[in-house]
């Protein structure tokens, strides 16, 4: 259709001139729908043969009928095709995430229970190498899409584990106040210098790509909180002293919570 996408951009000079640019992003919008589409068609096309040759993977080395020597290199492909796997995933997440910037569903997400489940899954993904407690003020529901909310909540809890390589505590917290609700993450691990952290939430962008693969990023999972957060009116903010560790804060509007509490 022949509908033209036109950006803004006014200027002020003192109290009665200003100048205003008016651009044809049309293409650039065009484009960047062509991406996204080609993205998420890929993502999409590469789901099941990556389904079959896991499958089949995992029964051969079941099955103990693999040939001599083979049982380290099979399990080897049979991780590389989990983070292939994952990667997939991801990308489609997240092209979906793209599709629509604004506001997600309408389910009230129960917060404690959201925060209990993302313990839940720290801890076995830890293995017990890591303390890891909850502290969770009121019964509070976010208006949202729970699904989204989980990717979001357990991202972040998530690399906590992978960025604190010799143990240690994570605490996951949840706060009300006059500006809305907080969820906040803090760990004692690596840290990161202050340089990184306005690029974070790019897509594949990494401090340490190796560290990264290791511990089986993607390097997609903040990007995904940053597209959940846009479809929730909320926000993110990054705390971190190198070394030391850092606390990950999603804010939510107030508007978007409700007490559930009953007195
Ligand atoms: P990845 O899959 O690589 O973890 P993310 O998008 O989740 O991708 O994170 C991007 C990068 O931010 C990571 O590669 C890591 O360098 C850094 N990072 C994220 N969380 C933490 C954390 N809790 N402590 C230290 N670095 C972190």
């Amino acid at each position: 259709d022949d509908t033209r996408i036109l950006q803004l951009e006014v200027t002020h000079y003192g109290q009665d001139e200003a100048l205003v640019i008016v651009r044809d992003i049309t293409r650039l919008h065009k484009l960047e729908q062509m991406r996204r589409d080609f993205v998420a068609n890929v993502s999409h096309e590469l789901r099941t043969p990556l389904t079959v040759i896991a499958g089949y993977l995992e029964t051969l080395e079941a099955s103990g009928q693999a040939p001599q020597g083979w049982q380290r290199p099979l399990t080897q492909m049979r991780e590389q095709t989990a983070r292939m796997t994952s990667l997939v995933n991801d990308l489609l997440l997240l092209a979906r995430l793209e599709t629509s910037e604004r506001d997600s569903g309408r389910e009230r997400v129960a917060v404690g229970e959201l925060i209990g489940r993302v313990a839940r899954e720290a801890r076995s993904f830890s293995g017990g190498r890591h303390e890891i407690s909850v502290d969770c003020q009121g019964d509070t529901t976010i208006t949202g899409d729970a699904n989204e909310l989980h990717s979001a909540f357990a991202n972040l809890a998530l690399n906590a584990v992978k960025y604190s390589p010799d143990g240690g505590p994570i605490q996951l917290r949840w706060r009300v106040d006059e500006n809305g609700g907080h969820f906040s993450v803090t760990d004692s691990g690596i840290g990161i210098d202050p340089i990184h952290i306005p690029r974070l939430t790019e897509r594949f962008y990494r401090v340490d790509a190796g560290r990264s693969r290791e511990s089986g990023g993607t390097g997609l999972g903040l990007a995904i909180v940053k597209h959940v957060l846009l479809r929730h009116s909320a926000e993110l903010s990054i705390s971190s002293v190198p070394g030391r560790g850092s606390t990950f804060t999603l804010h939510f509007p107030a508007q978007k919570l409700e007490s559930t509490t009953s007195t």
